[in-house]
C-alpha cells in the first residue's frame, strides 16, 4: 500500500503538566474520525479510570511479556512505571487509511519517530513556568517528591522542543484543540506527503 492510501501518525508530546491528557481528551470529542491508542501501563489506576479506556493496566510480569514478543510499538518507563504503545492497533488502523493520535512521553515519541520518519511530531507545552507548576499541583495526585520529580523533568523536557515537527501552545483547552486541527488538515493537503 502506498503512503497516501495509509493514515498518518500524529504523536502528541511534551513536558508532564502541559495538559496532554486534557487536550487529548476535547481532540477526541471534536475528531470522530481520529484513532486514539490506548496505552498499557503498570501504574495503579487512578480513581475513575477504567480498564481498556484509559490505559490497558498490567502487571510488571505481562508487561515485560508484551516488549519480549515485540507487541508494543515503543515503551518507556515514566516515573517508576512502564508505559507503551501497543503496536497492533496502530498498525492496522494505519493500514486501514485511519489517522492515529498517540499521546505519549518524550522518550516514547523519539522512539517512535525511528520506525515512523513521515509522522506528525507535536509538542504541546504550557504557557508558562509558573503554569507548568499550578497544573502539576492542581492534578491533586502527587505527593511533594514526586511534584518535585515531574516538575524538574518538565523544565528539561522542554529542551527536547527542536526535535518535533510542530509546536502547541496549551493556554486554553479549545484553542489548543483548534491549532491541532489545522496542522491535521495541512498535513493532509501536503504536496511532500502526497
Ligand atoms: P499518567 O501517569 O499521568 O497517565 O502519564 C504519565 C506520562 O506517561 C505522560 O507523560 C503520558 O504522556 C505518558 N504516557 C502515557 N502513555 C504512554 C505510552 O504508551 N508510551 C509512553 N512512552 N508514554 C506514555
Amino acid at each position: 500500500m502506498s503512503d497516501k492510501e495509509q493514515g498518518i501518525l500524529f504523536v502528541l508530546s511534551g513536558p508532564s503538566g502541559a495538559g496532554k491528557g486534557t487536550v487529548c481528551k476535547a481532540l477526541m470529542r471534536r475528531l470522530p474520525e481520529m484513532c486514539l491508542s490506548i496505552s498499557a501501563t503498570t501504574r495503579q489506576p487512578r480513581e475513575g479510570e477504567q480498564h481498556g479506556v484509559n490505559y490497558f493496566f498490567k502487571t510488571r510480569q505481562q508487561f515485560e511479556s508484551m516488549m519480549a514478543s515485540d507487541d508494543l510499538l515503543e515503551w518507556a518507563e515514566v516515573y517508576g512505571n512502564y508505559y507503551g504503545t501497543p503496536r497492533e492497533f496502530v498498525e492496522q488502523k494505519l493500514a486501514e487509511g485511519r489517522d492515529v493520535l498517540l499521546e505519549i512521553d518524550i522518550q516514547g515519541a523519539m522512539q517512535v519517530k525511528k520506525s515512523y520518519p513521515n509522522g506528525v511530531f507535536l509538542f504541546l507545552i504550557p504557557p508558562s513556568a509558573m503554569e507548568l507548576e499550578a497544573r502539576i499541583l492542581g492534578r491533586g495526585t502527587e505527593t511533594e517528591d514526586s511534584f518535585a520529580t515531574r516538575f524538574g523533568a518538565a523544565r528539561s523536557e522542554l529542551q527536547m522542543m527542536k526535535k518535533y515537527d510542530y509546536v502547541v501552545v496549551n493556554d486554553v483547552v479549545e484553542a489548543a484543540c483548534e491549532r491541532i486541527e489545522s496542522i491535521i488538515t495541512a498535513e493532509h493537503c501536503s504536496v511532500a506527503r502526497n
